[in-house]
């Protein structure tokens, strides 16, 4: 009988502790706050400065105001923004600070402002607007089919090098930032790993400034002659389940072997 004078309080302990871990892992409290006269709400995390909330407001309306002026469309079902301060953009990721710097699916996107990138606020709101503009075109991507789960990536390079771009290119365009000064930056990015390999080896995954800014210049190159249009005929072309690679011939005009090639003697 002695037995269960702390048999009753560890196992309840060990319940609230599951119960708590839950509540950080898979709920994402905060206050919701639509953003007028858009389909997104915003999720604020209390920690969450009010700067921070402009800033994402002021992302929100460039990014729509870029895909408007470019495709003539953007994303009209309702979206939850998740404004993260002091739990994950998704679950069993690591605090905020060491966690990614944000998350997008069709519903749904998510900034972790405790991210570097998002803290480089203070010097050049820029480059968190473009962050901004980014998560935004992967919702896009996401709701149009061709934004892949982890395991089934084929062609991350361009998933990813057609957010970066659409991010800068919306700053840019928006006058956050002189192409001048971005082009320093993506410079400086570019060189911070020292070599980096053949663009071909991002097809499965990719990871990181330096990667993520070749995949931009590739992606530049590649929609040279058709635009932005010629990669969302790309998108469209893959979620109705034909091959990437057959996809990327049609809708950009050479086989993917041949860009690469041309790309790789561009870089040296
Ligand atoms: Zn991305």
């Amino acid at each position: 009988m002695r037995r269960r004078g702390w048999i009753v309080p560890v196992a309840a302990f060990i319940l609230a502790v599951i119960a708590l871990f839950s509540v950080y892992a898979f709920v994402f409290p905060g206050r919701r706050e639509p953003l007028a006269g858009s389909p997104y709400t915003l999720i604020i995390q209390p920690n969450v400065s009010t700067e921070s909330v402009d800033l994402a407001k002021r992302g929100l309306l460039i990014a729509n105001d870029y895909l408007i002026k470019r495709l003539g469309r953007t994303i009209t079902t309702p979206i939850d923004v998740r404004l993260s301060g002091f739990t994950p953009c998704t679950p069993f990721e690591p605090i905020p600070q060491l966690a990614a710097t944000g998350y997008a699916d069709a519903r749904r996107l998510c900034i972790n402002t405790r991210s570097r990138v998002w803290k480089s606020a203070a010097a050049n709101p820029w480059i968190p607007l473009a962050l901004v503009a980014h998560e935004h075109f992967h919702v896009l991507q996401s709701q149009m089919g061709c934004l892949p789960p982890r395991a089934r990536k084929e062609y991350a390079w361009l998933t990813e090098g057609s957010a970066v771009y659409v991010g800068w290119r919306t700053v840019i365009e928006a006058d956050e930032v002189s192409a001048e000064r971005a082009e320093e930056l993506f410079n400086r990015l570019l060189t911070s790993r020292g070599a980096l390999p053949r663009l071909t080896t991002y097809e499965r995954e990719i990871e990181g400034d330096a990667a993520y800014t070749l995949a931009y210049n590739a992606f530049q190159i590649l929609i040279a002659r058709g635009g932005l249009s010629s990669y969302m005929d790309f998108c469209t072309r893959v979620a109705s389940g034909e091959n990437w690679r057959a996809a990327f011939a049609q809708a950009f005009g050479l086989t993917v072997d041949q860009f690469y090639a041309a790309f790789e003697s561009s870089r040296r």
